[in-house]
């Protein structure tokens, strides 16, 4: 080690032990120029332990090879994580520049480790014994899971095709990332600054706050007023807005995100990306990437899916039609031209539940401050789990925003940190989601997890959600609540790692208590008389609760179609992804009015990794467990009952990847689950 190196090292807080509050990163310490030598020097030492692991003298066992290789690479983990949060939380340009160039290199690490021939020999012997070894079935998971690793990231190739395998990763990881970047700034590169009265036209108070906000945000003069593509301020607008010119230039720009000629293009990365993963399925001897993706999921066939996605579309569809003839009357009776157009559905949609349930979206949100919110979740998790939450101040974390809690049990046992970062802003990425710090782990005294939620709520005095909101803030708490509640002994089980078409049951089963009358009469309180939620408006909530889910269905359902299509494709089919798009959306017939959730040009759940490739349709899939899921504390006739909450706990929350998906599942109902009562939740059936 040279002098310099030396001197790097000792400077450098990502390298040193953290002696922080409960282990926290030191994060007033760090900045974007400490993580690449931190990276330099913690790949090669992950590499060190695992050469360790196979060269050892002694004969593989379980404890000396898969336990060893589990608990290897802490210190890579710790930085990785970290530097994932922040480049998704709170990026900066330095950050981007570190992530461009760490990308493949980071890809090019985890090649080495699923590529050295002497670990997977051992792991690949022990495998072999699996039967004999006398290994729990918490072990045997961990063994399996492991193998299954290394096969999926090519260590039964040839030799001849390892190089080219190893290329193609690299490649994938940088031309990721790219898209992520360039998504990020189309949706930084666009404001719509509304000007006047008349371009304030039907924008209820808590849209006219945070666009005040966003503004502010802009460095636009104190009183202007800003629309950006956060959905947080998109979708309001696109509901309230009553000039139908400014709606059509929002929803135009939405939709054109990553589909701008020039250095933020991402159709032709799409392609790449595509002919890449074509590239991939075919090393690994599949047909095409969906055959090889689905292998690892529950689902385990593309028909699979097929058949879940297409008993919602044409009901989806048909409904449709009945809904667009309402909305088309109430176009003519407000003087609004027709047909209508993608731009109006929301608008016309928002005017006939009004009319029909005599429900205001602005009536609502006033009920629903978020701090009362937070309390309402925290306050479910605590009835079902017996978990309590307690703030801590004073503590740094990464931005202003952020808030830290403890996590402490049934007997006051601390058993993880919760991180809530709730407001949207510039140097975070769109959507909502959760993510680790650090992961829960039961070996050698145990680690506690450190989690976080991230929304983009429109920040305000007091921000108020909307009904939408209330949903994501506790479906990402329910993803948070299965990393934070998880207890096993190996990492590589721990938390949300499970397959990726079981890891939304966690989160979306606990949307279902936000719709929960008790909680909402004891939590939803007027922001400023603190009067709780009036009967006859919970009423009203839940009649409307059905309306317009042709429409949300038919958004997701297509995009979940092409989605699957796309990665379909036979493996060397070269692909133009806008000509694909329109050619699948018009076989579909996806009616223009409604639209895509996501296009493929900035559909990061796609692109930005491979997390849900030939994955979109995931969502519904945990559907079908939520709503079946649900029921059962409906058939015990209390939303809180306790013993369907233990084994929601046992057999879900607490169990991370212990056990194989759909025998959980069964462990927690007593049966497989059904698929109607999802259809039925979505007034399909
Ligand atoms: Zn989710």
């Amino acid at each position: 080690m040279n002098d310099a190196l030396r001197d790097t090292l000792a400077i450098n807080p990502l390298l040193q032990d953290w002696h922080t509050p409960y282990g926290l990163p030191p994060f007033d310490q760090v900045d974007a120029g400490h993580f690449i030598p931190a990276f330099d020097l913690a790949m090669p030492a992950h590499l060190a332990e695992l050469d360790a692991i196979a060269s050892q003298a002694a004969p593989a066992s379980f404890d000396n090879t898969v336990v060893a290789f589990d608990a290897a690479g802490r210190l890579l983990t710790r930085i990785e994580l970290l530097f994932d949060n922040l480049a998704s939380s709170e990026t900066s340009p330095a950050l981007q520049e570190v992530e461009l160039i760490m990308a493949p290199r980071i890809a090019a690490h985890k090649n080495a480790i699923y590529m050295h021939a002497a670990l997977f020999s051992r792991i690949d012997a022990l495998y072999g014994q699996r039967a004999e070894l006398g290994l729990d079935s918490e072990q045997l998971r961990l063994l399996e899971r492991i193998h299954l690793d290394f096969v999926r990231a090519g260590a039964k190739l040839p030799e001849d095709k390892r190089q080219r395998y190893g290329e193609v990763m690299e490649a994938l990881a940088g031309l990721c990332t790219r898209f992520t970047q360039n998504v990020l700034a189309d949706e930084a590169g666009f404001s719509l600054q509304l000007k006047d009265a008349a371009d304030l036209a039907g924008l209820p108070d808590f849209l006219l706050a945070s666009a005040q906000g966003a503004a502010r945000q802009l460095g636009l003069p104190e009183g202007s007023h800003a629309i950006t593509l956060s959905p947080s301020l998109a979708e309001p607008f696109l509901t309230f807005s009553s000039r139908r010119d400014l709606r059509e230039i929002v929803w135009r720009e939405r939709v054109a995100r990553g589909a701008h000629a020039g250095e933020h293009d991402n159709r032709p990365l799409a392609a790449e990306i595509m002919a890449l993963r074509q590239e991939q399925a075919a090393l690994h001897g599949y047909a095409s990437y969906a055959d090889y993706e689905l292998v690892d999921r529950m689902a385990g066939k593309p028909a699979a899916v097929h058949d879940l996605l297409s008993r919602a579309w044409e009901p989806a569809k048909r409904k449709a039609e009945q809904d667009r003839l309402a909305l088309t009357e109430m176009a003519r009776s407000l003087g609004e031209p027709t047909p209508i157009a993608a731009w109006d559905w929301r608008y016309l949609a928002e005017k006939v539940r009004q009319q029909r349930y005599d429900l205001d979206d602005a009536e609502i949100k006033p009920y629903f401050a978020l701090e009362n919110m937070i309390a309402a979740m925290f306050d479910c998790a605590g009835k079902l789990f017996g978990v309590r939450f307690v703030e801590q101040q004073g503590i740094p974390l990464y931005h202003a925003d952020a808030r830290l809690w403890e996590v402490r049990d049934r007997a006051d046992q601390l058993i993880g940190l919760f991180i809530g970062d709730n407001y949207a802003r510039p140097s975070k990425r769109s959507g909502a989601w959760m993510s680790i710090f650090r992961s829960q782990s039961g070996i050698a005294g145990g680690t506690l997890p450190i989690v976080i939620n991230n929304n983009n709520f429109a920040k305000a005095d007091t921000t108020l959600l909307s009904a939408d909101d209330l949903r994501t803030l506790f479906h990402e708490f329910g993803h948070g609540l299965h990393g934070l509640l998880s207890q096993v002994r190996y990492e590589h089980l721990a938390g949300t790692q499970v397959l990726s078409d079981f890891v939304e049951l966690p989160s979306q089963i606990f949307e279902n208590w936000a719709d929960e009358e008790s909680v909402l009469k004891q939590h939803a309180r007027h922001y400023q008389t603190g009067e709780a939620i009036p009967a006859a408006l919970l009423q009203k909530l839940k009649a409307a609760r059905q309306f317009n889910q042709a429409w949300a269905t038919i958004q997701y359902v297509a995009p979940a179609l092409i989605d699957m299509a796309l990665h379909s494709l036979p493996n060397g089919t070269e692909v133009d992804i806008a000509a694909f798009e329109a050619e699948q959306c018009a076989a579909l017939g996806v009616p223009e009015d409604i639209g895509l959730r996501h296009y493929l040009s900035h559909f990061q759940h796609l692109f930005a990794g491979p997390g849900y490739a030939a994955g979109y349709y995931v969502y519904m899939w945990a559907e079908v467990l939520d709503a079946d899921g649900y029921d059962a504390f409906i058939e015990a006739g209390d939303p809180f009952h306790a013993e369907t909450a233990e084994r929601l706990y046992r057999h879900i929350y607490s169990a991370g990847n212990k056990q194989e998906p759909a025998a959980a599942y069964r462990a927690f109902r007593g049966r497989d689950p059904k698929v109607e009562p999802m259809l039925a939740k979505r007034g399909l059936i």
